[in-house]
This record gives C-alpha cells, structure tokens and sequence, in this order.
C-alpha cells in the first residue's frame, strides 16, 4: 500500500509538473504569438429584440496557435492579463476591431445602423497612455467614436473612483459608449452605476440560464428596470432558446445577443450577414 501511495505521489507531482510546464509555455509562446499576428477577430451579432435585425457586432479574439490550432479567449486572456501581454494585444484588437468596421462603414447604407463593441481589460484602462493611443487608434482607422462601444467588466470598477471616472469620461468625449460586462457576477454593488457614466448593461448569460426557473419575478426583469429607470440600455447574453427570447421580448429588453440569432463569425460570414447576402 506504502508503493501504492508513492507512485500515486509522483503520478499526480508529475501532472502537475506538466501543468505548470505548460502554463510556461504558453505564456512564452503567447509573447511570440503577438509579435507573429497570430490572432484573429471573430464578430458575433447583437440583435435588436424589437426589429430582430443586426444593430452591431461584439469583437471576440482567438489565438491561431501554429501548433495546438485555436485557442479560446477564457485559456489566453487570463495568461495575457498576469503577464502584461494583454497591452500588446489589446492594441491590435482594438485597431483591428475600429478598422474592419470603419470598413463596414463604407459598404452599408447610410441609414444603416451599426456599431461594434470591443473588450477592454482593465489592464489597459490603467495604462498612462491608454487614452492617448486609444485617440490615435480612432484617428489612424477613421472611425467616428459613436460607432464604438468599449465592454469593461465590474473588476474595472473596483479601482480608484476618480482616476477611472477620468478615464471614462475622456472616453465619452470622443463619443464612444461604455458598457458594463458579465452584470451581476462580479463584486461590484448596484451603487456603482451611479458612480460612472455607463451607457449599457449586458446581463450575464448566467442569469439569462437561470429565466423563468422560479414562478416570481426574476433577476433579468429587475435588472431591466433598473437599467430602464437609469436610461441605460440592456444586451441580454447568452440567449440560446426561442423561449427566453420571448420572455426578454416580453421584458422590453432592447438587445440580445446569443448563439439562437449566431456565433461568432469570422469577416466575411458576418459581412455578408450586414449586406443581406446570407440566407437569414
Ligand atoms: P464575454 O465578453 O462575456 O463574451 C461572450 C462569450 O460568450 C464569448 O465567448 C461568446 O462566444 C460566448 N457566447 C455567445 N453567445 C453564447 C451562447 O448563446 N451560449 C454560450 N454558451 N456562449 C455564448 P468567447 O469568445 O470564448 O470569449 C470568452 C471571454 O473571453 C469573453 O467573455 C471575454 O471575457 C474574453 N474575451 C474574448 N475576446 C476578448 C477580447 O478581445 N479582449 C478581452 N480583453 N477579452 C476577450
Ligand atoms: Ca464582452
Ligand atoms: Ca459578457
Ligand atoms: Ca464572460
């Protein structure tokens, strides 16, 4: 029993020595990754409840790894936050996301609604030069702040009131909108909305799962109002069934985004979807 136990030690002391191998090397291998372009953009549709038309797109990254192929957000972002890769990053994502839609802009009607939200770690909100590149960004793409919604998740809010009330506000001058991500799962109190001038609430798919589980009211209706009463617009996340699209329907809730309406697509799939040219 005594060897048993032994060789059971060095088992699980070697999985996790391979673990901790492995860690290490996608951390180096994300560093050459930036460096090499090895990422792409996909796009996912934020639908208009009302109209069930596309109002505009959520940029989500994947890391093309030359050998493991794509490598999802949840694994690279967490690693690229701990050692500081996401700045880098973050950059392209954000040229690339004002780019292709500044793109788009061209090819649309101009009555033709649409706006493009982008990811934003919290790392990059605190970088000195963060608003001083992100102006450059909006100058070097030609695209007019207004199309732009930058998503920060409730961690953001939870660093110093002023220095980020600054930011955002430097943000908000250029005309681009601030959502706040992932709502209610994080630590923040309902206080905090007061606190900063934010535009849109995406409820978590967590709560969009959990709709119509219990016969009273649920959270997503109350978040609803809430966000209503403050005149802040709401994205519902995650809607995978007709059945929650009609109860957020019937809740008023503006937009909803979610694999029922797509996934994220890549370029050309969701341009097609803009110009009308996909079997919808
Ligand atoms: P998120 O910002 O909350 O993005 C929504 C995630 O939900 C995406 O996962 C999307 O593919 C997925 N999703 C959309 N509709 C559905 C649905 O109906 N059902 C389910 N089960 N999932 C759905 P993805 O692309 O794997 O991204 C995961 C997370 O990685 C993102 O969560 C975000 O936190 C982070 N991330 C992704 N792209 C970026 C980026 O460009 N910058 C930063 N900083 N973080 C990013
Ligand atoms: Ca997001
Ligand atoms: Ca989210
Ligand atoms: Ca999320």
């Amino acid at each position: 029993a005594k060897a048993k136990g032994l060789a059971e030690y060095q088992f699980y002391d070697e999985v996790l020595h391979e673990k901790t191998m492995d860690m290490l090397r996608l951390e180096t291998d994300l560093r050459k990754g930036v460096e090499r372009g090895e990422f792409v953009l996909e796009y996912q549709p934020i639908v208009s409840l009302q109209t069930c038309e596309i109002a505009g797109f959520e940029t989500l990254v994947r890391w093309q790894h030359p050998e493991r192929g794509i490598i999802s957000p949840e694994i690279f972002i967490p690693i690229a936050e701990k050692t500081g890769s996401i700045i880098k990053l973050g950059d392209w994502i954000l040229y690339e996301g004002c780019c292709q839609m500044k793109q788009w802009l061209e090819k649309i009607p101009a009555n033709r609604q649409l706006f493009i939200n982008i990811n934003v770690s919290g790392k990059q909100f605190i970088q000195p030069d963060f608003i001083a590149k992100f102006k450059e960004t909006l100058s070097q793409t030609g695209l007019p702040g207004s199309y732009l919604k930058i998503e920060m998740t409730e961690s953001v809010l939870m660093k110093n009131v002023d220095q980020l009330n600054n930011i955002l506000s430097q943000i908000k001058a250029l005309g681009v909108r601030i959502a706040l991500d992932d709502f209610g799962t994080g630590y923040s109190s309902l206080s905090y909305l007061h606190k900063f001038p934010i535009d849109v609430l995406k409820i978590d798919r967590s709560f969009v799962v959990q709709m119509g589980a219990r016969n009273e009211k649920d959270l997503v209706s109350i978040i609803i109002s809430i966000a209503k009463n403050m005149k802040m617009d709401v994205v519902a996340e995650g809607i995978e069934t007709a059945a929650q699209f009609k109860r957020l329907h019937s809740y008023d809730c503006q937009y909803g985004q979610g694999f029922l309406f797509s996934k994220p697509l890549r370029t050309k799939e969701a341009e097609n979807l803009i110009m009308g040219t996909d079997i919808k």
